[in-house]
């Protein structure tokens, strides 16, 4: 699968969080000019050789002050000094800066002059040019996510505008007879509380924020009831304005279980899949070419966890090739030591909510020990996967497991 073909030009300001479609490259070094790092003097390191002088105090003349942003000339020779504040450009003749804390300054009407026994090396306090980048470097390598480094790298180097690959549209659906969505207006009455037998749909907002960050923007198709006919017509409303579709619920064996049935009705060739995870462990893949453009749905089991955990698993990685990152599949994995006893399932690698902490040095995963499918609460505060090996029994606090950093 490649990353949608489209770019679109845009502005500094809104290439935070997009991907870069080409290679950014530098037109000029930066700094693009020696400067000083300090306050202080630009002085010739050589005045500083003789070791036995410098002890008595080396004095030298102040020929003249340069300020950031000064296009002052100077010429510093031996025994001579400019005065230098940070980012100004270093004076020509001067190798070093002696920063202002380590000398007297004396200035009177007729004489100007510093007095040292610091000691100087040549470079000190000189930032040289091009050192952060040169002329013709590429900075932003294509596929980069435009962190704000990468915003601030742009604005250095006077790219004011940048390609970017297009935000990928991604459509979602939930499905089940049994959901209220909460922004329709009965569910928003004060004091509403659910009909017998309903709850409310949280997984099309859950899927749309993890799809928004994830850098896909989100095309809800709304709910659909348990009838294939409904659910294939919304996929096909959902093929009409994406390449992907995420629908929720209704892909386990149940008698109630459309999405397959709803799939071929909406011609997509299905895979039914089940994945060795916990939660998650149903999976639909739908594929179909539809006017030269491969349309995919990927089913996912309706209660809200197992979604989540399928779509960090699974379907993230595809959203961001499709975004046209560079490395899709690159994960952060760290090992911790879980902070409570967890039981293991006897078949499938468990992926817990969990939260990695520092406790004295200590990499700590706290383990919430409410981990059913269905429940969101114990996510809230979630920042990592922990990797929960399948085996006999529980795994003892304090053992240490490998937690996917989301
Ligand atoms: P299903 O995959 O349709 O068998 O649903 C599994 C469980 O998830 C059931 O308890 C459903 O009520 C619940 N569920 C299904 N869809 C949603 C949804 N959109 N939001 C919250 N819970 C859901
Ligand atoms: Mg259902």
């Amino acid at each position: 699968m490649a990353p949608i073909a489209e770019t679109e030009k845009v502005t500094l300001m809104e290439a935070f969080e997009r991907i870069a479609a080409g290679d950014a490259t530098a037109g000029f070094c930066v700094p693009p000019f020696d400067t000083s790092a300090m306050d202080g003097f630009a002085v010739k390191s050589a005045d500083f050789s003789d070791a036995a002088s410098l002890k008595n105090g080396l004095k030298l003349d102040i020929i003249g002050e340069l300020a950031a942003g000064a296009t002052l000339k100077f010429h510093v020779t031996s025994g001579k000094a400019v005065k230098i504040m940070t980012g100004a450009p270093l004076p020509e003749g001067a190798d070093a800066i002696l920063m202002k804390e380590l000398c007297e300054e004396t200035k009177t009407e007729n004489e100007w002059h510093l007095k040292t026994v610091s000691p100087i090396r040549a470079g000190q306090h000189v930032r040289t040019v091009g050192t952060d980048f040169k002329k013709g470097d590429v900075i932003i390598p294509r596929g980069s996510f435009l962190n704000p480094a990468a915003i601030g790298l742009l604005a250095s180097a006077a790219i004011a505008e940048i390609l970017v690959y297009k935000t990928p549209v991604v459509a979602v659906l939930s499905t089940g007879d049994e959901l209220i969505d909460p922004l329709e207006p009965a569910a928003r009455e004060k004091g509403f509380v659910p009909g017998p037998g309903k709850i409310m749909n949280s997984n099309l907002y859950l899927l749309a924020s993890l799809l928004r960050s994830s850098g896909a923007r989100p095309h809800l198709l709304g709910m659909a009831k348990d009838t294939p006919e409904g659910i294939s017509r919304k996929i096909l409303e959902g093929s009409g304005a994406a390449d992907i579709i995420i629908t929720t619920g209704g892909a386990s064996v149940g008698s109630y279980d459309y999405i397959p049935e709803a799939l071929k009705l909406a011609g997509f060739e299905v895979n039914i899949w089940k994945m060795n995870m916990k939660p998650g462990r149903p999976f639909i893949f739908g594929i179909k070419n539809e006017n030269q453009r491969m349309k995919m749905v990927f089913g996912l089991p309706g209660n809200p966890a197992s979604s989540m955990v399928s779509f960090l698993k699974i379907i993230r990685p595809v959203i961001y090739k499709l975004c046209g990152r560079a490395a899709p599949l690159e994960t952060l994995r760290v090992k911790g030591a879980i902070n409570s006893e967890v039981r293991l399932d006897p078949e499938r690698l468990t992926f817990l909510r969990a939260r990695i902490y520092e406790d004295g040095g200590r990499t700590m995963i706290d383990v919430p020990k409410k981990q059913d499918s269905n429940i969101l609460s114990s996510a809230l505060r979630l920042n990592c996967l922990a990797e929960i090996p399948s085996g006999k029994g529980t795994l003892p606090e304090g053992s240490e497991v490998f937690a996917q950093i989301i």
